[in-house]
């Protein structure tokens, strides 16, 4: 009776693993076509100043619009993108996109402002990313301080060494990089006095309790005074209320980002809010 129902259980796995490897194999193959059938878009979220909100760059995020299932959240593609591989074209479009769409701002005359592009462990390879980037702002005609690289802790102590090296030249490009997601992964400090960073992003995940929460204010606070003595700017992610402004800003936080501003809004939207200049 065991052995059977240790075979039935077997092959009530094995049905259930076929369907989620067919339709992670659906995906891919979806996820192959997005790209030609134009399936991706830009969203842009600003970033503010956060003494008196006036907007000083935005964070470019990808969407992905499926004819079938409709919109699909980063957080379900972005990983199998990358274990395929696409995630090297994908994030290619990414930046040519939001790298061209900066440029026709600037040349409509809105205030040039940083455009921030997020950017995977996979596409971290010296002489694909640099040459990449240095390509498509040739081809684009962008003026590299405009460009910002987000890598996390993880791309960046992956190969500590690697990472000075590709930052090294990234930065002799004149392209700005920032540490997204900040005190989520295992850090350095050895290695972030050694990385040329710009800026750390403080992970929303220590400011959603900041009010309640004396140890998340403490990191906060820590992080903030650590990235002012290395000559970063702070940036803190996932602002969705007053008071958690009120709290960055009281503690030396230049920029913030998050739901209390605004949403990420489409590529049609944002001159609206740059035309307001403060939100
Ligand atoms: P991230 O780079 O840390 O981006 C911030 C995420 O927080 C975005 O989610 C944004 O919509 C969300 N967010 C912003 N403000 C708030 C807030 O006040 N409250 C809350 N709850 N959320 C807020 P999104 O767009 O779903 O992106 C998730 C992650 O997917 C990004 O995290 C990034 O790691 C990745 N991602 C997005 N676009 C790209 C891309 O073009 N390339 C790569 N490689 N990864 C991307
Ligand atoms: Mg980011
Ligand atoms: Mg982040
Ligand atoms: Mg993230």
């Amino acid at each position: 009776e065991a052995k059977s129902r240790g075979r039935n259980t077997f092959a009530f796995y094995d049905i259930n693993m076929s369907d989620i490897i067919r339709s992670r194999n659906e995906m891919e193959q979806d996820l192959r076509r997005a790209l030609e059938n134009k399936e991706f878009y830009l969203l842009y979220q600003p970033k503010v100043l956060s003494k008196d909100g006036e907007i000083v760059g935005m964070e470019a995020l990808i969407r992905w619009n499926h004819p079938e299932r409709g919109n699909i959240p980063p957080s379900d593609f972005i990983p199998l993108a990358e274990k395929s591989g696409l995630i090297v074209p994908i994030g290619e479009w990414v930046l040519r996109t939001a790298a061209s769409q900066n440029k026709a701002w600037q040349d409509m005359g809105l205030k040039p402002l940083g455009v921030a592009v997020n950017l995977s462990a996979v596409q971290f390879r010296d002489d694909y990313l640099v040459g990449m980037v240095a390509d498509i702002l040739d081809e684009v005609g962008l003026d590299p301080q405009y460009l910002e690289l987000e890598i996390t802790e993880s791309t960046a102590m992956d190969d500590a060494s690697k990472t000075a090296d590709i930052l090294d030249h990234l930065t002799q490009l004149g392209v700005k990089i920032s540490l997204d997601d900040f005190g989520t992964g295992y850090s350095s400090l050895a290695y972030l006095k050694r990385f040329p960073l710009d800026r750390i992003k403080i992970d929303m995940s220590f400011v959603r309790d900041i009010i309640s929460d004396g140890n998340d204010a403490a990191i906060v606070n820590a992080v903030i005074n650590l990235g002012r003595a290395l000559d970063m700017m702070v940036t803190a992610e996932g602002v969705e209320t007053q008071a958690q402004l009120a709290h960055l800003s009281a503690n030396g936080c230049d920029e913030v980002q998050g739901f209390y501003f605004s949403r990420p809004v489409s590529a049609e939207q944002f001159p609206a809010l740059l035309l307001r200049g403060k939100i």
